[in-house]
């Protein structure tokens, strides 16, 4: 090879390398015109490349081609290469030339054999990428998956994109009675024509992914959400080739629209808020779309963590009993207590309010209530051996409890247990609506009465107060609400039915109560009304027992 053709050869193999190894923006039409130059220059006719996924795939001669070459002047083979690659995918290549040509050169046919080796190591390692890609990105449909979704997230944020766009994911209805009704690969096809329309609303700017059996996802420019969530919502679609069968399929979406002070941290972020928004749209029975909350996600990660954590802290001891006393409004004396949960994590006290609901989502809240119980007996235990003046306890039973066919049983195995008089010991129950079953209420009500144990209807007066309620059901004492309790603003008729409440209650024999009382003039209207009990942040607020022990002996609250 003379001088002049050396550089022309130089400067090929170097612009071949150069559009080979430029992996970020490889220019599939570049290359192939260096590979038409480069068969030009050695003149070379044709040049057929396969690439087999695997040898007994090359043996059923099941491949692809890669390169076909060919300008028609020959058909004399000038060189066959073949490699296996280590993960044992084959690519095959052959070069012709003219049946007249003479052959290479030693030197050039070197140097086309070096090219055509550079070549096919790097067709061979683009395709094994290809595949792995293949692998990592789609699921066994063919549909992109999460992996996807979150690359694309971070492509999209690289380049500063993300603003202005809109996720969602959502979740199609039924889609097994879909299944069930149709035929499974009836559904594939309704599922895959499903996903291609929203994909077609979203355009080359979006991505929309399987994250999973009947979940989806996607990203797209949010001026695109209406028209995006008309189609996600639902529609009919034709799953036959005779285009005659039809059916529904609709989804429930959870939508997070990007804010423009979006500040991206990592694909886990967005994906985390689309999942849960998804998942109320799911539970939501009315609506099918549910927009991304901050405060109600918040609120659910505190649900999730009281759910967690309710055992392990049951048994670490971070539940306390606080104590709020009853007050004697004409003498000022302590005449009971009420026990009142508290949640104790590294010092912080949490409030009842942040736990008791979700507690009572399940039977947690029965062995919260247990564990109340125990810690109360202990106290009482305590105060009765150093001789101090006890008063009795009130302890709140979740209606939850009535579940419990045993519940007697595992109530006074506490009680007895620390052999506490029974007259001690009160429970305090909400009133109950209908929903829950009346005669099992009456039945552990009138049981415990027996036992000598007090009960008490609490918050009466709040939601639906059934007078029904009082009149079947044999509690000790009626603790009135202080939504029920008159004030000066509203006197006239609330006093009114105060009065005759508190009247019609203590004829029964009942006991009154009235809990919230914050001012003077309540007590003074309590004491008008002859209810003599109250508890409430006008005496003292629920307080930790150490406190409370001070004010077992005598103590005496002013009274106005
Ligand atoms: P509850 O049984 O009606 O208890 C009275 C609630 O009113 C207590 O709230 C008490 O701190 C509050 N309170 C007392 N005086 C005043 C006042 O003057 N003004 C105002 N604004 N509030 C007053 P707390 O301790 O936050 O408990 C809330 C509710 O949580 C309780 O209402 C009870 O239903 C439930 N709860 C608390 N501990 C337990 C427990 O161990 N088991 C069960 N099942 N429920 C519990
Ligand atoms: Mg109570
Ligand atoms: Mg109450």
């Amino acid at each position: 090879m003379d001088s002049q053709k050396t550089a022309v050869y130089n400067n090929l193999f170097e612009r071949m390398i150069d559009s080979m190894t430029d992996f970020g923006n490889f220019d599939r039409e570049e290359f192939v015109a260096i590979l038409d130059e480069i068969c030009e220059f050695f003149g070379i006719s044709k040049g057929v490349t396969e690439f087999y996924e695997s040898l007994s795939a090359e043996k059923e001669g099941k491949g692809e081609t890669m390169i076909d070459y060919d300008n028609g002047r020959g058909e004399k083979v000038a060189l066959y290469r073949r490699i296996v690659t280590p993960s044992m995918t084959v690519i095959k290549s052959t070069l012709f030339m003219p049946e007249d040509a003479e052959p290479l050169p030693e030197d050039e046919y070197r140097k086309l054999d070096l090219m055509l080796r550079a070549m096919l190591s790097f067709i061979s390692r683009n395709r094994l990428g290809n595949l792995v890609e293949k692998l990592a990105f789609y699921d066994e449909d063919g549909y992109p998956n999460i992996n996807y979704f979150t690359r694309h997230l971070e492509l999209m944020n690289e380049k500063d994109l993300i603003r202005g766009n809109t996720t969602i994911q959502f979740n199609l209805r039924h889609f097994s009675l879909v299944n069930k009704e149709i035929g499974r690969s009836a559904g594939d096809i309704a599922m895959r024509r499903y996903f291609k329309t929203i994909s077609s609303v979203i355009g080359h700017d979006g991505l929309i992914c399987r994250v999973g059996g009947d979940n989806f996802a996607a990203i797209f420019k949010s001026d695109l959400l209406r028209s995006v969530l008309q189609v996600a919502e639902g529609f009919p679609i034709v799953y036959d080739d005779d285009n005659e069968k039809r059916i529904m399929i609709s989804a429930c979406v959870g939508v997070y629209v990007i804010p423009e002070d979006y500040v991206f941290e990592n694909p886990g972020d967005i994906l985390g808020k689309i999942f849960s928004t998804a998942h109320d749209a799911k539970l939501d029975l009315n609506g099918t779309v549910v927009y991304y909350n901050e405060t109600s996600i918040k609120e659910k990660e505190r649900k999730m963590h009281v759910r967690r954590f309710f055992k392990e802290a049951l048994a670490n001891g971070e539940f306390q009993a606080f104590y709020q006393p009853k007050v004697n409004i004409v003498t000022g004396e302590i005449v009971g207590a009420e026990a009142l949960s508290r949640w104790v994590i590294d010092n912080k006290i949490v409030a009842p309010i942040e736990f008791i609901p979700v507690l009572e989502q399940n039977t947690d809240i029965c062995s919260l209530d247990l564990y109340m119980l125990e810690l109360v007996c202990k106290d009482i235990r305590r105060w009765l051996d150093a001789g101090k003046k006890v008063v009795r306890v009130s302890v709140n039973l979740s209606r939850k409890n009535l579940i419990d066919v045993d519940l007697i049983e595992h109530l006074l195995t506490i009680v007895d247990k620390y052999e506490i008089p029974h007259r001690y010991i009160e429970f305090e129950l909400t009133e109950t609506t209908t929903d829950v079953a009346f005669t099992d209420l009456k039945r552990i009500v009138t049981e415990l009465r027996n036992k000598d144990i007090s009960i008490t209807v609490d918050d009466f007066g709040v939601g639906y107060s059934s007078l029904n309620l009082i009149r079947e059901i044999p509690w000790d004492v009626l603790k009135l609400d202080k939504c029920f309790i008159p004030t000066e603003e509203n006197y006239g008729i609330t006093e009114l039915i105060f009065r005759h409440v508190v009247a019609m209650a203590q004829a029964m024999g009942l006991e009154c109560v009235a809990e919230g009382v914050e001012t003077e003039d309540q007590i003074r209207i309590l004491r008008d009304n002859d209810c003599l009990v109250a508890q409430g942040f006008y005496f003292d607020k629920p307080m930790p027992v150490k406190e409370f022990d001070k004010k077992l002996d005598g103590f005496r609250y002013e009274c106005p």
